[in-house]
C-alpha cells in the first residue's frame, strides 16, 4: 500500500460521509489529512478517531475569508498541501415553480463557488511552492443529466464537471492535475436529506426513494463511500500523472442504465 506516502491532503466536507471515507483511506495509504469542514466539532471527532495523521480545520467553502484562513492553517500546521479533494456540497430539490433564489444562491455558493475558490487558494499555494499537486473535485451523475426535481443540484454538479475541464487544462502547465469523480447514488447521512425532499414532493414513505434508487442500480445495490476510495487514491497516485481534466463515473453502472 503506501501509495500516498509523504503526501498531505486537504479534504473539504470530510467530517462525515464520503469525505471521511477518503480521509481514512488516504491515511491508510500513508498520507496525512486535513479534515476541513464547516462543522468543526464533528471534524475534530473524525480527526481524533483517525489519529496522529489527521488534523481538523474549520473551513466554510462558501466564505472566501474562511477558505483563505483554513488553507493557511493547514499549511502552517502540516507544512504544505499536495492533494485537494473538493468534496463539500449540499443537496437541494424542488419543482422549477418552487425553487427559491435563496436555495439557488446557497447551493451555488457551496457547490460551485466553493469548488472554484478552494481550488484557486490551494492551486496558488501549489504554484508558489512548485508542488506538482493533485486536485480532485466531487461531481455527480446529477451533473451529466437533468432530473425533474433536482434542477439546481444538477446544475451545480454540471458546473463542477466544466470547472474540472477548464482548471485541468489551465493548471497542468504547473504540473497540477485536476480531475473529478462522478458517483451515482451513495448511501450515507446525505440520503436522510434526499429522502426528505422526495417524501415532500413525491409522497414517498421514509426510506422509499432510497430503496427505489438502490434497487435500480445495475450493480444490484446502492454505492457506499468505500466504493469510491479506490478512484480517489488512484487519481492522487503517481500512476495517474498523465490524466488531465477528466470526470470518472464510479456508479455501479447507474449512469448508463
Ligand atoms: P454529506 O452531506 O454526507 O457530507 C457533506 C459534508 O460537507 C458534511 O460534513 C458537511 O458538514 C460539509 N459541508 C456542508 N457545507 C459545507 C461548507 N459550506 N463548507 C465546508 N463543509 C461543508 O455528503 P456526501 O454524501 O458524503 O457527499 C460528498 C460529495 O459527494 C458531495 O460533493 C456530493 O455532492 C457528492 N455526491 C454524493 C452522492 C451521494 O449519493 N451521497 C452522489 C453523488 C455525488
Amino acid at each position: 500500500m503506501n501509495r500516498l506516502d509523504g503526501k498531505t491532503a486537504l479534504i473539504t466536507g470530510a467530517a462525515r460521509g464520503i469525505g471521511l471515507a477518503f480521509a481514512q483511506a488516504y491515511v491508510a495509504e500513508g498520507a496525512r489529512v486535513v479534515i476541513a469542514d464547516i462543522d468543526l466539532d464533528r471534524a475534530q471527532a473524525a480527526a481524533d478517531q483517525i489519529g496522529d495523521a489527521a488534523i481538523a480545520v474549520k473551513l466554510d467553502v462558501s466564505d472566501q475569508a474562511s477558505i483563505d484562513a483554513g488553507v493557511a492553517e493547514a499549511v502552517q500546521r502540516l507544512g504544505q498541501i499536495d492533494i485537494l479533494i473538493n468534496n463539500a456540497a449540499i443537496f437541494t430539490a424542488a419543482p422549477i415553480a418552487e425553487i427559491t433564489r435563496a436555495d439557488y444562491d446557497r447551493a451555488f455558493a457551496i457547490n460551485v463557488s466553493g469548488c472554484l475558490f478552494t481550488m484557486q487558494a490551494v492551486a496558488r499555494h501549489m504554484i508558489d511552492r512548485g508542488i506538482r499537486g493533485r486536485i480532485i473535485n466531487m461531481a455527480s451523475q446529477a451533473g451529466r443529466r437533468g432530473e425533474s426535481l433536482v434542477a439546481v443540484y444538477c446544475a451545480t454538479k454540471a458546473a463542477v464537471i466544466s470547472l474540472t475541464q477548464s482548471a485541468g487544462l489551465n493548471l497542468i502547465q504547473h504540473g497540477i492535475n485536476v480531475n473529478a469523480i462522478a458517483p451515482g447514488v451513495v448511501d450515507g447521512e446525505h440520503w436522510d436529506g434526499v429522502d426528505a425532499f422526495f417524501a415532500k414532493y413525491e409522497n414517498k414513505a421514509p426510506g422509499q426513494k432510497k430503496k427505489e434508487v438502490g434497487d435500480a442500480v445495475p450493480f444490484g445495490r446502492m454505492g457506499t463511500a468505500d466504493d469510491l476510495t479506490g478512484m480517489a487514491i488512484f487519481l492522487a497516485s503517481a500512476e495517474a500523472e498523465y490524466i488531465v481534466a477528466q470526470t470518472y463515473n464510479v456508479d455501479g453502472g447507474n449512469w448508463m442504465s
